[in-house]
């Protein structure tokens, strides 16, 4: 087992650190100091009785202080958000846990009104503690199944048990597909765009409009968009941001103002590590709290309640209140990825020294860019980082492969490129090849752009014209075009200078 000793005990016997005992002192429960522990968290017992109130508390301290729309550290206000509430919701432990969790700490005095037809006051009429936090509150599944072949359909089996226990919730199916979805992105209220591909054939990623293609239906653009990546670990940590937006504008078209995600302090600190160990560091602050804004609309305020409770704590949970975890859904070759291996790791180091795994999330809650955002990544939304291509331009040698074939020299296109819109993540994930690749040589090098990122590189006829002459006008004398040259042009114009 690796994660049970530091340095390399096969020579230095010393290196091995010792296991501290499970528990601390005693096995009686240290809150009420009478009942018997029944559960050991970071070495400190806790029993049948107390451990509710514990989960509820590490609940409070991270969602309270964020639900006024100004932050409030002291909590001395009465609670009340400025929009509704927006659930994401998996089948997995964490989510389970935190929509039980939340309905009991915040939406019980709500079901008690559906169900019995008047409200129970709590503290006297009229008391602000009996307004809802929210007003309404929505649960929303995205099903990835149509991305993968041999996966099935799970939104029906979701809504059944969402909606048996919680019917006062609202519930929203979405499907992964909707990421490349038109209707979808009309009906929340996106701006009118059309299907645009990448060409990951070159570190620029040249953009096209595709016109009238045979596979412009959704479900046919996520799966080109997932062939078209290069590695197992890029397939997943994609599917990640792609739920997480198509819940962010979800959350924008419900006008919630908060979105509550069931990451846990396991899967928090597998997050950080490895979208860290993914060029994503200079977001990582965002990992475990957003504050996201799209065109003028309202803030979105992305939490995770649960990011100070361990996995084990919410398995606890699940088990002594019966709830019913469906399991999230794995695609296939989730195991392969960076991903994984973290989870590995961090599951292992949860088990055999617990206090290290919330280390790592105190750590990282320390960082902080040291300089700020230039705008945001058009694929992740989250903050861009300036000057990261002239530095990526310094220091990395750059194959440069032959243009594509659909554009021929003739063709003269002007091509605007993807990268300069991309985070250093984003753009990693798309270029980094590795010799695991999914399938060895990618054949599929056009990568089907999200309905988000065409919205926002999208330029109409007429306004391509203006765009064109501003570029004259700006450079004065000198007019600069990007075009794609074909090798042999290329080669006439810099033969001279060539050595062979
Ligand atoms: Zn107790
Ligand atoms: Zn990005």
């Amino acid at each position: 087992m690796v994660s049970e000793s530091c340095g390399n005990p096969s020579v230095e016997v010393e290196a091995i650190m010792s296991r501290r005992p499970k528990y601390d002192k005693s096995k009686i429960c240290i809150k009420c100091k009478v009942n018997n522990g029944a559960i050991v968290v970071r070495h400190a017992v806790y029993c049948k009785e107390c451990f509710p109130a514990l989960l509820s508390s590490k609940v409070k301290r991270i969602l309270e202080p964020q639900i006024n729309p100004k932050p409030d550290l002291s909590r001395k206000k009465s609670l009340k958000a400025s929009g509704n509430l927006l659930v994401g919701f998996s089948g997995g432990l964490g989510s389970t846990t935190l929509l039980d969790l939340i309905s009991r700490i915040y939406l019980s005095n709500r079901m008690e009104i559906k169900e019995e037809g008047i409200a129970k006051p709590r503290g006297g009429k009229g008391h602000p503690r009996n307004e809802p936090v929210w007003k309404k509150v929505t649960v929303c599944y995205v099903e990835i199944a149509a991305g993968f072949s041999g996966m099935t359909d799970r939104t029906e089996t979701i809504q059944q048990l969402v909606q048996e226990k919680f019917e006062a919730l609202d519930f929203i199916p979405l499907r992964l597909e909707n990421a490349f979805d038109p209707t979808w992105w009309d009906r929340v209220g996106g701006k009118p765009t059309s299907d645009m591909n990448a060409d990951l054939i070159n570190d620029d990623l040249f953009v096209s409009t595709v016109f009238d293609s045979p596979t412009s239906e959704p479900v046919q653009r996520l799966r080109s968009y997932i062939s078209a990546l290069p590695t197992h670990t890029a397939i997943d940590s994609t599917i990640h941001t792609l739920i997480r937006i198509l819940l962010l504008y979800t959350a924008r078209s419900t006008r919630s103002s908060h979105l509550l995600l069931g990451t846990s302090l396991t899967s928090l600190s597998i997050n950080l590590i490895s979208s860290i160990s993914q060029g994503g560091g200079f977001s990582v602050r965002e990992e475990a709290q957003e504050e996201w804004r799209s065109d003028s609309m309202e803030t979105v305020r992305l939490i995770r309640p649960l990011q100070e409770i361990t996995m084990k704590e919410c398995s606890m949970w699940a088990w002594w209140n019966n709830l019913r975890v469906v399991g999230k859904q794995r695609h296939p070759g989730v195991k392969q990825g960076i991903g994984a291996l973290t989870k590995d790791f961090i599951v292992g180091l949860e088990r055999d020294y617990p206090s290290t795994v919330s280390t790592i999330a105190r750590t990282c809650a320390k960082l902080a860019p040291r300089v700020g955002a230039s705008g945001s990544c058009i694929l992740c939304e989250r903050p861009l980082q300036p000057g990261v291509q002239e530095w990526e331009s310094r220091i990395s040698i750059r194959a440069t492969a032959p243009s594509s074939p659909s554009h021929s020299s003739d063709s003269f296109s002007l091509l605007q490129s993807l990268t300069p819109y991309l985070c250093y993540s984003c753009h990693a994930t798309l270029m980094s090849r590795s010799s695991k690749g999914v399938s060895g040589n990618i054949t599929n090098t056009s990568l089907p752009l999200p309905v988000w990122a065409s919205a926002r590189l999208h330029i109409s006829p007429s306004d391509a014209a203006i765009c064109v002459q501003l570029d004259v006008k700006e450079a004065d004398d000198e007019i600069w075009l990007a075009r794609k040259v074909d090798p042999n042009e290329m080669k006439a114009a810099i033969g001279e200078f060539l050595l062979v």
